[in-house]
């Protein structure tokens, strides 16, 4: 199986080729065609799986990149993944010009990322604290938000954050596409997933 098989622009596909994917990993061919297709998805992947391409492959399929506004949401843990999603995401648009990406992650001063609100971006990743700090403080707008993706979505339950991701998806157009990431479908996991997701395509790896 190769990359071609699945609807990815040119540019993704050559950007593909330049970094040595040459094929989709489990994870990557299970879940690219629902993504692309629009649907919802819930996805048991754990670290090395291949899952950030996954949906950075399709976040990036989705995206106008005329429209500069927030459209794709990405929450994780911790900052540490998110700078190592936001630097994945960053690779496999480099083939399409002017894409903003910008993280949002606690523990370090929000004054960088006021003013880079300021200056917008299509794309945030970012920890579920600090992205509803912005949020409450009129910072962030969702308004026009198409794509949410939660990875490692069992870290984050287990971590506390049940109660800013409800806040944080209260402030999105109903109208969405939702992927959820995880290592585990742990019944937390299983009821976040029941109240969210949309007749979800699931992949077990
Ligand atoms: P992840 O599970 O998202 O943390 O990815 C694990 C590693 O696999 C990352 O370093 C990616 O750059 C790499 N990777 C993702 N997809 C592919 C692929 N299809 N072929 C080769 N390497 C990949």
């Amino acid at each position: 199986l190769s990359f071609s098989a699945f609807a990815l622009s040119p540019a993704l596909l050559d950007t593909l080729t330049s970094l040595n994917y040459h094929q989709p990993t489990p994870v990557q061919a299970q879940s690219l065609p629902a993504i692309l297709a629009g649907k919802d998805v819930l996805a048991q992947a754990a670290t090395g799986s291949g899952k950030t391409a996954a949906f950075a492959l399709g976040l990036l399929s989705n995206l106008d990149v005329k429209r500069f506004r927030v459209q794709s949401l990405v929450l994780c843990p911790t900052r540490e993944l998110a700078e190592q999603v936001a630097t994945e995401i960053r690779t496999l648009a480099r083939g399409i010009h002017n894409i903003k990406v910008l993280t949002l992650c606690g523990g370090i001063p929000a004054k960088g990322q006021i003013l880079s609100l300021e200056h917008g971006a299509h794309i945030i990743v970012g920890t579920p604290g600090r992205v509803l700090d912005h949020l409450q403080h009129d910072r962030l707008n969702l308004e026009e938000l198409t794509m949410l993706v939660l990875d490692e979505a069992d870290r984050m339950l287990e971590m506390g954050f049940a109660e800013d991701l409800q806040q944080i998806i209260d402030a999105m157009p109903a109208q969405r596409q939702q992927l959820l990431f995880s290592a585990t479908f742990a019944p937390a996991v299983k009821k976040l997933a029941n109240e969210l997701l949309h007749s979800p395509q699931e992949v077990i790896i």
